[in-house]
């Protein structure tokens, strides 16, 4: 038979329940809400309908076209080749999603039986596949790299640490993908992430991937990218329903997670593309990125289902211009607590950022001249000499550090509940915790982890003995802090 014989009726293969009621079958727990009747959910449709065997062959012709790089430059030697500063982007996307696809896998596979439409179940089911895939893929080929640097080892390792960047990632992650309803899900991650967001990281940086030389990073996100795009369209399925009967809720879920995304990757993602690509291979500034794939056309998006823009837009636009290089910067002086090395922006790049953030740049001149100063004025090689030795504090929601707003005006503010007051790093990480408190308030951030005794107070024991770093893992400066364009103060110092 043609698949269009057969398609259309095996798609929707729902029946009615005799010995139990619908709501026993999905109970909204697990199905979640607004929980309406089968009927509702009927006109479910997804745009791109495939097969089972159309998948499965699609699929294998990827996976060809990836061993076929692996083999011609996925070895050691080709990464040898490439820019220092360029493979921190790869550290940093190995460590925060990889396994994180990993959750996702779970998340589909709960809508895969939970979620109210078989259409939308068999979608979810393929969409639990392509995320197993994207977690072996990339975990694959990182651990090629183990051999050149042991950094690349936080590939695997990162989830599984105390590291506080994983604390953060952890949070996000375990709401957004493994506990998740099917409904949260397909707004959260199918809607805003994946229609959003992942362009970003998987079509923005991998056109610098290739100008950049890394043929393999960019034939991975592509590949990867092509399935997301794909079963991202469960989410705007499942918006054309919900707006239908809780359009407040929608609204909710939309402003909640376009919150938490856009944190994710503008630390990730900001930092690839506005400090660790070489500059000559840069082509867009983050914020073109984000302008491009997320003002322009997800924005389109939200105007077709009637929906508005996030409440905290103008925060958000500030926030686009600022938040990225604020926690730069701050995980500048903090590198000996990450897996990933960093770049001091010297002249030129400076030059770039500020043509390409004229009403925002000007402000982190001064921190940049103080760390580079801090520089010349330091024994060569010693890398901790510019480090900070305090532990910071971190925001209740995001669990990242207070490093939102401009340098001339953090935006931290706080909220009681029951009694005890929590810290966050911006207004809307503060509602989004106040919208949900029984959901948020029993988590430890990494402060509340030193004050109670279960992690120590000294950054040094901190970072060896509960963020699972050693000397040769910890972040440092890529160069140790030796740039040609700023020479050592020091009489006799020789580099
Ligand atoms: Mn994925
Ligand atoms: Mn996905």
């Amino acid at each position: 038979m043609k698949k269009n014989d057969w398609l259309p009726l095996a798609r929707k293969l729902d029946w009615k329940f005799k010995y139990v009621t619908e709501a026993e079958v999905f109970p909204p727990q697990m199905s979640g809400t607004p929980w309406l009747k089968h009927h509702d959910w009927k006109q479910w449709e997804e745009p791109y309908k495939t097969t089972y065997s159309e998948y499965v062959r699609g699929q294998a012709a990827k996976d060809a076209g990836l061993d076929a790089m692996r083999e011609a430059v996925g070895n050691s030697e080709h990464y040898k080749t490439l820019s220092p500063a360029w493979l921190n982007s790869l550290k940093l996307y190995g460590a925060t999603f990889p396994l994180a696809e990993f959750a996702a896998t779970i998340g589909n596979l709960r809508a895969c039986r939970f979620a109210r439409d078989s259409a939308w179940r068999m979608s979810a089911c393929f969409g639990a596949l392509d995320e197993f895939r994207h977690t072996q893929i990339p975990l694959l080929l990182m651990q090629d790299l183990v051999k050149i640097d042991g950094q690349f080892d936080w590939t695997q390792r990162f989830y599984h640490t105390n590291n506080w960047v994983a604390i953060a990632a952890r949070h996000l992650v375990d709401e957004l993908l493994l506990t998740s309803n099917p409904i949260e899900f397909a707004i959260a991650t199918n809607f805003v992430f994946e229609t959003g967001f992942t362009n970003l990281q998987f079509v923005g940086l991998a056109s610098l991937a290739q100008g950049v030389g890394d043929k393999m990073f960019e034939k991975m996100v592509k590949s990867i990218q092509s399935d997301e795009s794909r079963h991202a369209q469960i989410g705007p399925a499942v918006m054309k329903i919900l707006v239908q009967h809780d359009k407040e809720y929608a609204q909710f879920l939309l402003d909640k997670w376009f919150w938490r995304s856009w944190l994710l990757f503008a630390v990730v993602t900001g930092f690839s593309m506005d400090y660790f690509t070489p500059l000559e291979h840069r082509k867009q500034s983050f914020k073109e990125f984000m302008e491009e794939w997320v003002l322009k056309q997800f924005l389109g998006t939200l105007d077709r289902f009637g929906l508005k823009k996030p409440w905290y837009w103008d925060q958000f636009l500030q926030a686009t211009e600022n938040y990225h290089h604020m926690v730069y910067a701050s995980a500048y002086t903090y590198r000996a607590t990450v897996w990933f090395d960093f770049v001091v922006p010297g002249p030129e790049e400076r030059k770039w950022l500020k043509e390409k953030y004229p009403g925002s740049w000007p402000a982190y001149e001064p921190i940049w001249d103080r760390i580079s100063e801090c520089w010349r004025e330091s024994d060569p090689g010693n890398d901790l000499a510019v480090h900070g030795t305090a532990i910071v504090t971190f925001c209740e929601l995001c669990q990242l550090v207070l490093s939102n707003g401009t340098p001339n005006q953090n935006s931290a503010c706080e909220s009681v509940y029951q009694g005890k007051k929590h810290i966050f790093c911006s207004e809307p990480c503060r509602r989004i915790f106040e919208a949900e408190p029984e959901r948020y308030c029993d988590h430890k951030d990494v402060v509340n982890r030193v004050l109670t005794g279960e992690a120590p107070a000294n950054v040094v024991a901190l970072i060896r003995r509960y963020f699972g770093l050693d000397y040769d893992t910890w972040g440092k400066d890529v160069y140790q802090g030796q740039y040609a364009w700023n020479p050592a103060d020091k009489k006799g110092g020789d580099r």
